[in-house]
């Protein structure tokens, strides 16, 4: 297969460049070179190709029971995003804790193109009481633990749990959340939450944690990742922790990088994520602390949910929102367009964009890829790119999530941006924006 006339990612920026891709290696082409005899071209057509992505934080919601996605409907979500592979999260249920669970998994995810990446609990249950067999769990394949959706409270687990980490060579995930500051929260506290009448949870609930699971590993040195961090405190310590020489990697989402809270005005619950979507003053030094390399990762947190979930009251509905379809496109316009109230209303010049995608490719796909392989040894099985227009503009509709789910804060928003194709190893799954049924199913 050839992807053809695309400006091709090389680690830095971008060069004119065709690809030869067979099952296992990619090649550069060159000018002179004509495709041999049946080789499927994909149109890259100016525009930009890349590494595809990957996640470090899915929700598959496999297995579940309440009708909120299903392995089929993710990996299609996720190919439409641009994604090849993906880290599914444990607080499903029943929640992963077991060899035999974990195996199951593995296995019925295997015959997707695009790979499924099975964590488990860090505690039976995730209820924080008791470790996992960690030991056996790694044994049996498991690389990636998190207790996500709730934070490790306990210090002692959280340690020994760290101790293991480094030990077994896996990575161990926080959702940093102090239980007691940020309890009966449902947006963020400031003063948009005072505003509505609505409890808030405080900054201060996600740094308190970041600030002791750093401690921790300044001590112990495990493979510490800290997710979707969302508030000023979280990047000083970040920041204190780098130069100190304290391992840790780092996650930021797609919308705490573009929303802010002023967006639960309208009551919508699918603005209702945690953590919170933060002030506009906490979004903007997200996002130069994400400009500023201070991120490693883009996770999505993709947390489907039913709509009769949804639909509840912003009281009662769950948290959460899908991200793997808009991950890119959210993105990028939060690096090119949401500036200081400029949002896009006038052109923006290519050098610009191109500097933002560089980051991006770097940030979604070669880092998390790279975390996973340093740490784990594991990475994806066959290489995949994808090919993306980072200048369209379209608003998204309800009718274009292919999740089951469709609680998308961008439905009706119009952002930057676009997936056009995704091939992974000899499999394309998109093309031309749409999903080619025949690629999802691996047919190795
Ligand atoms: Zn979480």
């Amino acid at each position: 297969m050839w992807i053809r006339g695309g400006k091709l990612f090389d680690g830095e920026g971008f060069k004119e460049s065709d690809l030869a891709v067979s099952q296992d290696r990619i090649r550069k082409v060159g000018d002179q070179e004509t495709p041999p005899l049946g080789t499927r071209v994909i149109d890259a057509g100016g525009r930009y190709v890349g590494p595809a992505f990957v996640d470090l934080h899915t929700h598959s919601r496999t297995p579940g029971k309440d009708g909120s996605e299903t392995a089929d409907t993710l990996v299609r979500a996720a190919a439409l995003g641009g994604y090849c592979f993906m880290v599914a999260m444990a607080n499903t249920d029943p929640v992963v804790d077991s060899v035999d669970l974990y195996k199951d998994l593995t296995r019925s995810f295997a015959r997707y193109s695009v790979e499924v990446l099975q964590a488990a609990s860090v505690t039976k249950r995730r209820e924080g009481n008791e470790l996992v067999d960690m030991v056996s769990l790694h044994e049996a394949g498991a690389v990636f633990f998190s207790d996500d959706g709730d934070v490790i409270s306990d210090a002692r687990l959280m340690k020994k749990a760290l101790e293991y980490s480094r030990r077994l060579g896996v990575i161990v995930a926080e959702h940093a959340q102090d239980e007691r500051l940020s309890y009966g929260g449902v947006m963020n506290e400031g003063e948009i939450s005072s505003e509505l009448g609505v409890s808030g949870i405080p900054e201060d609930a996600e740094s308190v944690v970041v600030a002791r699971d750093l401690e921790l590993n300044r001590v112990v040195k495990g493979n510490l990742h800290l997710m979707h961090l969302s508030s000023l405190g979280s990047i000083e310590l970040l920041r204190h922790a780098r130069s100190a020489g304290i391992p840790f990697s780092s996650e930021v989402t797609p919308h705490h990088l573009l929303l802010n809270d002023s967006e639960l005005r309208e009551f919508n619950t699918n603005y209702k994520v945690n953590p919170p979507l933060r002030s506009e003053q906490t979004r903007r030094a997200l996002l130069r602390a994400f400009r500023a390399d201070l991120f490693d990762v883009v996770g999505t947190d993709h947390a489907p949910h039913a709509r009769h979930l949804k639909e509840r009251s912003i009281r009662e509905a769950p948290f959460g929102l899908i991200g793997l379809q808009s991950a890119f496109s959210a993105t990028i316009s939060a690096l090119v367009d949401s500036e200081e109230g400029d949002m896009g209303n006038t052109e923006v010049d290519t050098s610009f964009i191109e500097e933002s995608l560089a980051l991006i490719f770097r940030k979604m796909a070669v880092a998390p890829q790279r975390i996973l392989e340093s740490v784990t040894g594991v990475k994806a099985k066959v290489p995949a790119y994808v090919v993306v227009d980072p200048s369209s503009k379209s608003s998204l509709q309800e009718s274009d999530l292919v999740s089951m789910s469709k609680n998308s804060p961008y439905i009706g928003r119009e952002l930057r941006g676009s997936v056009a194709s995704l091939v992974i190893g000899e499999n394309v799954l998109v093309d031309e924006g749409r999903l080619v049924e025949e690629g999802i199913i691996n047919a190795r």
